[in-house]
């Protein structure tokens, strides 16, 4: 295996040159990257070595212990990924599901327009308005306004929410040396953080501004692109898998791969992690509300919206995959996304601009999310016994688990 990992990492690096949204990080040794950009290798090529790393894979003697056996599954499967996207890339056809499967191991539960209705009625009895003229997005819209955090306080309720959660984090887990991170504000993205991982246990966290930031977006940021997020999971697989057993194979990380689902699924979970119950809302309304000089006597009401309109996460999924499978156009997924997922007309533009780069990789956020939890929670990881559910959230973030294998 440890020929094949290095072999790996050159296709991933090779897929790269075709595909610019492809290799989201890699910290191994900078000759190889510059080699895949001098060769210059074509798709057809790529994909038989593909092919035969895989078979080579399948050969080797079964791996006496567990890590060495999730090793081995790990990267037969990022392997079969690879050469998905790489079909893909040469014009391959996949439906929506199919594409999840080949990509990111999962498939997404198909949910009815009937099942978010009942959430929908739940949202029309919290906001107010209710029976005026305006639609249920639009009076969530106006509703959302009173929670924007001021364009001059993000940078200050940001810096106060990573802190808060880097100090949660580390009362349970110790961090490797000098991590840390810092933040860019920037615009003209389909999506609304992003973190860049750079190796040494560093991260650049972008924020996009284009759109308002409302007060949920702080902790949702802090925790999901953070602590215990994309950097400290990026930093633990630096530490663990890269540098102490020499795995070179995580120095670089392909987006659309099962390790997104894992990446996406931890950092949406690291969220309740961080913040279980109700320690989300008592901390928001007494730090961070009056950071951004919000009404804190609100919080309550804005928390307890935020939890509905989090149910509806799932109907992102049912609009990519009308979508993305041409049973509905961009305009009609933009509607559905804010009748069935609440999504102000802003922001489900921006969300079907997220379809259209990104395709099926929505299911890692709630799927992977749900996954997750279950995982964590089938293993004694339960709410009330919060050190054995750090315990196994940092095993999970320290080891080469396949989706398929959290099931
Ligand atoms: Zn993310």
């Amino acid at each position: 295996m440890n020929e094949v990992a290095p072999a790996y990492v050159k296709l991933v690096l090779a897929v790269g040159q075709h595909d610019k949204d492809y290799v989201d990080a890699f910290y191994g040794p900078a000759e190889w990257k510059s080699e895949a950009e001098t060769r210059q290798r074509p798709l057809e090529a790529i994909a038989s070595d593909a092919e035969a790393l895989i078979s080579r894979l399948e050969r080797l003697p079964q791996p006496s212990d567990e890590m060495g056996q999730l090793r081995r599954s790990y990267l037969t499967r990022q392997l079969q990924a690879l050469s998905a996207r790489v079909a893909m890339l040469r014009g391959k056809k996949l439906s929506f599901d199919e594409e999840s499967r080949a990509l990111y191991d999962a498939v997404a539960p198909v949910n009815t327009e009937e099942h978010f209705r009942g959430v929908r009625e739940e949202l029309d009895r919290a906001l107010p308005g209710a029976g005026g003229a305006a639609s249920l997005v639009e009076r969530y819209e106006a509703w959302r306004k009173d929670f924007t955090i001021p364009k001059g306080k993000v940078d200050g309720v940001f810096q106060a929410a990573i802190a808060e959660c880097r100090d949660r984090t580390m009362r349970h887990m110790s961090l490797p040396p000098g991590e840390r991170f810092t933040v860019e504000y920037v615009t003209g993205k389909s999506w609304s953080g992003y973190n860049w991982y750079q190796g040494s246990y560093r991260s650049l966290i972008q924020v996009n501004t284009d759109l308002p930031i409302t007060m949920d977006r702080a902790i949702d940021l802090a925790c999901h692109e953070g602590y215990p997020g994309h950097h400290v999971y990026n930093a633990l697989l630096e530490k663990n898998l890269v540098r102490e057993r020499d795995w070179v194979e995580y120095s670089v990380y392909p987006l659309f791969s099962p390790q997104s689902l894992i990446a996406e699924g931890s950092a949406n979970f690291g969220i309740e992690m961080a913040f279980p119950g109700r320690e989300r809302v008592e901390y928001e309304k007494a730090s961070l509300y009056p950071l951004a000089r919000l009404d804190p006597s609100r919080a309550e009401e804005f928390d307890r919206v935020r939890e509905i309109v989090g149910r509806l996460a799932y109907a992102g999924n049912e609009a990519a995959r009308r979508y993305l499978n041409g049973e509905i156009d961009a305009a009609s997924a933009a509607k559905w996304l804010a009748e069935y997922a609440l999504y102000p007309r802003d922001r489900a533009a921006q969300r079907v601009r997220f379809f259209d780069q990104y395709r099926s990789y929505v299911i890692n956020y709630n799927l992977g999310k749900d996954l997750v939890r279950r995982y964590v929670e089938s293993r004694g990881g339960t709410p009330d016994n919060p050190p054995k559910r750090w315990e196994e959230f940092e095993k999970l973030l320290s080891s080469p688990r396949l989706p398929s294998q959290l099931m």
